[in-house]
């Protein structure tokens, strides 16, 4: 059992941060597989507070060997700031810590400007964008309009191949947009200022995996955002322009011949959704804004108010099928001791039928939610650690989701801290 991802089954924000945080102790290495600086990994450990863009969760534990794979977005600028900002905290961020795939793509500054310009043409047509560029990244990575980080150490064909991109690359900024054009010089400076500094991290990172798994080395994946998400399977055009699922981990990360033992699908207690696109379970009003403020629902990158919901067993479903988890890691749970009943989604309604189903993306949009109330519990549960001293309508609100989703939920958490978590 020695490789484990760590997944969102939902739309995003489950606490995978805080559950890889976790688990690199049972680990050797930490893998981000996809995704880029948009992610927002919080945890809280005995360095501080942290909202982790790309770095992988587990650069806080000594001996851990954190890699950022060829799946991600990876974006000099940002990754620069961020080591420089955890480093800040007295974490020990060097090249025995952490890699970088020589075959990652790199986010160039054009990326993000095209985010930003996209998003003003479409003005009330948005889809919510974190503006860090992801989108228009990996269109490019599947046109092949990217360079690869390797390319660092090739410096005269690397400058051919930058001018080339630039050419084509300002056609759309001048002609679609009616930007500015970029110019060698800048690129040039950008190089030296971002990507200089990153060399020493570059490296070929297949084969380290390669024989760390050889060596009989643990490795974990870590996810960016959740099934519903997922470019291929979630809420279409809603989603990321990646793939969040596990089955991507090892395609993403390196090492696509890793064989994945445990995927433990990380699920909120209720749900959240930023940005946006359909969401069934969605509550309005006082009702929202209380869970919002219980919860502290207010976007890691961006600082934007969570959409907030009833917990959604339809779409966890779907998510847990689409992960294939092996278990759950329930997160949050402490946040709803303040209600009374606890309101579920159980069932959609979709042309007037019930339906257990998640639909197809185009017929989300008229999905209803089939609401129904479980008996809450009124107490403070932050402090407990074994199931069995949960008041008895937490221990059947665990059950429920485990009845419905066919999948064992290992982990509760109640706490946002490294410690606060029940397991089982
Ligand atoms: P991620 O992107 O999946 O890692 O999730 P985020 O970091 O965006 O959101 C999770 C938020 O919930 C963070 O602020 C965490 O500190 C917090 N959190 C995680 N687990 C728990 C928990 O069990 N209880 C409470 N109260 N907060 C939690």
């Amino acid at each position: 059992m020695n490789n484990c991802a760590i997944v969102g089954i939902n739309w995003g924000d489950e606490g995978k941060g805080r559950m890889v945080d976790l688990l690199t102790e049972e680990y050797d290495v930490a893998v981000r597989y996809q995704g880029g600086g948009n992610a927002g990994h919080t945890v809280i450990n005995e360095y501080g507070k942290f909202a982790l863009h790309l770095l992988p969760s587990g650069i806080f534990r000594k001996g851990t060997m954190n890699i950022l794979g060829n799946g991600v977005a990876l974006d000099p600028e940002n990754l620069l700031k961020e080591i420089q900002k955890v480093r800040e905290k007295g974490v020990e961020i060097s090249p025995e810590n952490l890699m970088i795939s020589e075959r990652a793509s790199l986010l160039l500054p054009w990326h993000r400007e095209l985010d930003g310009l996209e998003e003003k043409r479409l003005a009330g047509k948005k889809f919510g964008s974190t503006k860090q560029g992801i989108a228009p990244f990996y269109s490019d990575k599947a046109a092949k309009k990217t360079v690869l980080a390797g390319e660092l150490f090739y410096p005269e064909e690397l400058l051919e191949h930058l001018r080339d991109l630039l050419e084509w690359k300002n056609l759309t900024l001048e002609k679609v947009y009616s930007a500015r054009p970029y110019t060698m010089t800048y690129l040039e400076q950008w190089l030296k200022d971002y990507c200089e500094p990153l060399k020493p991290y570059i490296k070929n990172t297949s084969k380290w995996l390669r024989e760390a798994d050889e060596a009989g080395k643990k490795i974990l994946f870590e996810a960016q955002l959740g099934a519903l998400r997922d470019l291929d399977y979630g809420i279409h055009p809603y989603t990321t322009s990646s793939n969040p699922i596990a089955a991507y981990a090892p395609v993403g990360s390196g090492y696509p011949k890793a064989r994945i033992d445990r995927v433990i699908g990380v699920v909120k207690a209720y749900s959240t959704c930023v940005g946006e696109g359909p969401f069934v379970s969605e509550m309005s009003g006082e009702e929202a804004d209380k869970l919002r403020e219980a919860g502290q629902e207010y976007g890691a990158k961006t600082g934007r108010p969570r959409r907030v919901g009833a917990l959604d067993l339809v779409a966890t479903r779907y998510g847990v099928e689409m992960q294939g988890a092996t278990e759950i890691a329930l997160t949050k749970l402490d946040v709803l001791s303040y209600m009374e009943e606890i309101p579920v989604c159980t069932q959609y309604v979709v042309k007037n039928e019930i339906t257990d189903e998640f639909p197809f993306p185009a017929a989300l949009g008229e999905a209803r939610p089939v609401l129904t109330t479980v008996p809450g519990w009124k107490k403070d549960i932050s402090g407990v650690r074994r199931f069995e001293d949960l008041p008895e309508e937490a221990q059947n609100y665990v059950l429920l989701i485990e009845k419905s989703t066919g999948c064992f939920v290992k982990y509760v958490s109640v706490g946002p801290e490294r410690e606060s978590i029940i397991t089982r």
